[in-house]
């Protein structure tokens, strides 16, 4: 049995979580998987499922558990993801976490995991998302997302607390002062190997 690491990135719509991710991943050479980018790329293609994500990516709105759990189970068990993963945008609510739990435990592996929940207040995730302006980032669809983060995600940060695997970090900083503190975390696991 091999030990890999997989890295959850939590936190509200605009904390960071794309921008750290991605570097996090070139740093230590592991897939950044991006739910988001994998919706909007359907979404752009307009392929049968594209259409179906696109009714509720703008509205704000989770796009339903049944169409995303397929995706993940494929993804997470390609070749690139062997060594290990970034997941940015999954969990998003506690039956996705415990669907990625049942998940990693079927698979014959080890995992080493870490929930890195990027922490920013309100006031500045607005600001930064007016200023980002992608398709889904109109000010009606913004607040819903954040309440939908509040009332499905902020369970998930719970969930991973209760097993020990929450770190949670300030993500009001600069950029480089968060991928510090991403890195102080998982520096001593990638030593190791
Ligand atoms: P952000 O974190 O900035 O809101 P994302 O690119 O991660 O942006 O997500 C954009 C949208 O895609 C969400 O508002 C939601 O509609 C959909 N989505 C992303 N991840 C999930 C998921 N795990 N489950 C359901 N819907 C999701």
């Amino acid at each position: 049995m091999t030990h890999d690491t997989g890295l959850i990135f939590l936190g509200p719509p605009g904390a960071g979580k794309g921008t750290q991710a991605k570097l996090l991943a070139e740093a230590i050479d592991v897939p950044h998987i991006a739910i988001g980018d994998i919706l909007r790329e359907a979404i752009a293609d307009q392929t049968p499922i594209g259409k179906e994500f696109q009714q509720y990516v703008d509205r704000g709105e989770l796009v339903p558990d049944r169409l995303i759990l397929d995706l993940i189970n494929d993804r997470i068990q390609q070749p690139d993801a062997k060594k290990g993963w970034i997941l940015d945008g999954f969990p998003r609510n506690v039956k996705q976490a415990l669907f990625l739990e049942e998940l990693l435990a079927k698979l014959d592996r080890s995992y080493t995991i870490y929930v890195v929940n990027l922490e920013v207040p309100e006031q500045v995730l607005m600001e930064r998302l007016l200023e980002r302006g992608r398709k889904d980032d109109t000010p009606e669809t913004l607040s819903r997302r954040l309440q939908v983060h509040k009332e499905a995600t902020e369970p998930v940060i719970d969930f991973y607390r209760d097993r020990n695997k929450l770190y949670s970090i300030d993500g009001d900083r600069s950029q480089e002062e968060v991928t510090k503190s991403i890195e102080q975390i998982v520096t001593p696991a990638q030593s190791g190997i």
